[in-house]
């Protein structure tokens, strides 16, 4: 059996697709380390995972929260963290080390202790056509030329990690750093050009399954049919956007669920009797039930939506959003409307199409069987093992060797 190293860096969307893979690791008889911040340890050991913190409390937001702060604040908690993590994992002797392809402290560990390393992908797998939204780009450069203080950040911190550990992890897009086994949540159907990727790209489709779950939540009696908002958990449109979908959706459901994530719920002021507003729900367990999921298009809650069959009216909020919205409406999954639109109005008249026209149904219907194809967690635990076993020192090597 042996031992895996998971290290992530401190958002849900990251670090969700890996508990059931970390559950299934640990089923199958491995052992399992996880690197992450303080937030998110009870759910990372309910999971069966050793947890190890980083040192110095919960990863910062940063701001503005645009890619180039994004990759300054990344370059410089991966200067800080390596020596800790490190060390730890000098003690651990890992026989692989998962890492999110946005954490770069994982591939630059991997190489630093010549560990072998597979990247999990939450968001697109990126290449040519499909164009990180972190990548080197003529954004970014103008966005270097806004914010100078943060662009030359950047640049020193990068450089810095360069000098202490030489090559290991991209030179500029420190969130997408993949390895010779790349797992991607998504399905080979919704990944755009899924064809042009090499064998090290697996699409093993939403990883769901571990999670906690809210006992509070089990109670509620949801009444048919059932509508679901949510912006996820990073991004705050304020408690307006939240308030106009729910004032929306209540007319056309019969329970409206909507989650506010950064926003306190009393902030969305008095509510329609059917709306119900959480800070957070259990969502795989809410998406079972919808007949629509009005989402930011975070790639995780739209997976979930298409593994549960459930079509989508999707509001971008930033990162790659507008891309996983375009990829919806190409798919005839859903709709898409920008926030500057989003009026009582017109996410009414969207939703009533959604739910009225059968075709958004069944497209959702076709992604669902394509992420039930993809595999799942079982599939990427597969994909470790036999990946374990062709590397240098694992089980295939040593039958080779006649061990
Ligand atoms: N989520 C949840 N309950 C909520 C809101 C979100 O369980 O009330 C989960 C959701 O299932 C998904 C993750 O949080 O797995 C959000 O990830 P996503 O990539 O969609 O968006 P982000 O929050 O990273 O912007």
């Amino acid at each position: 059996m042996s031992t895996v190293s998971f290290l992530n860096i401190g958002m849900h969307g990251y670090i969700n697709p890996t508990l059931p893979i970390v559950a299934e690791l640990v089923r199958r008889g491995h052992s399992v380390t996880y690197h992450t911040f303080p937030a998110f340890a009870a759910q990372i050991e309910a999971a069966g995972a050793k947890v190890l913190l980083y040192p110095g409390g919960d990863m910062p937001v940063p701001d503005p929260p645009i890619p180039l702060a994004l990759l300054e604040e990344l370059a410089r908690t991966t200067l800080g963290l390596l020596p800790d993590v490190l060390s730890d994992l000098r003690g651990i002797r890992p026989d692989l080390i998962v890492h999110g392809a946005a954490c770069p402290w994982g591939a630059v560990a991997a190489r630093a202790l010549g560990v072998p390393a597979a990247a999990t992908f939450t968001t697109f797998a990126f290449n040519k056509q499909v164009p990180s939204p972190t990548g080197f780009s003529r954004t970014l450069v103008a966005a270097a030329m806004k914010y100078p203080r943060i662009g030359w950040g950047f640049a020193r911190a990068r450089w810095a990690l360069h000098r202490a550990y030489g090559r290991g992890g991209p030179l500029i897009d420190l969130m997408n750093a993949p390895e010779p086994l790349n797992l991607v949540f998504t399905s080979g159907a919704f990944q755009p050009g899924a064809d042009a990727f090499d064998r090290s790209y697996r699409f093993v489709g939403a990883s769901v399954g571990s999670r906690l779950t809210d006992p509070a939540f089990d109670a509620v009696q949801l009444q048919d049919p059932v509508l679901y908002a949510s912006l996820g958990t990073v991004f705050d449109a304020g408690p307006a956007l939240l308030r106009t979908f729910a004032t929306a959706l209540a007319p056309l459901g019969g329970t409206v669920v909507v989650s506010t994530g950064q926003e306190d719920p009393a902030d969305l002021g008095p509510l329609p009797a059917n709306v119900l507003a959480r800070r957070s729900v259990p969502q795989l367990q809410v998406l079972e039930r919808a007949a629509l999921f009005v989402t930011h298009g975070g790639m995780n809650s739209v997976n979930e939506a298409m593994r549960a069959g459930v079509p989508a009216l999707v509001v971008p909020q930033g990162a790659d959003q507008p891309m996983v919205a375009r990829r919806v409406v190409e798919l005839g999954a859903g709709l898409s409307l920008r926030t500057e639109d989003a009026t009582e109005e017109t996410v009414h008249a969207l939703a009533r199409r959604l739910l009225e026209d059968p075709r958004f149904r069944a497209a959702a219907a076709a992604q669902r069987a394509a992420q039930e194809e993809a595999g799942g967690a079982r599939r990427a635990v597969d994909e470790l093992e036999r990946y374990l076993n062709n590397s240098p020192g694992g089980a295939a090597t040593d039958r080779a060797r006649g061990r």
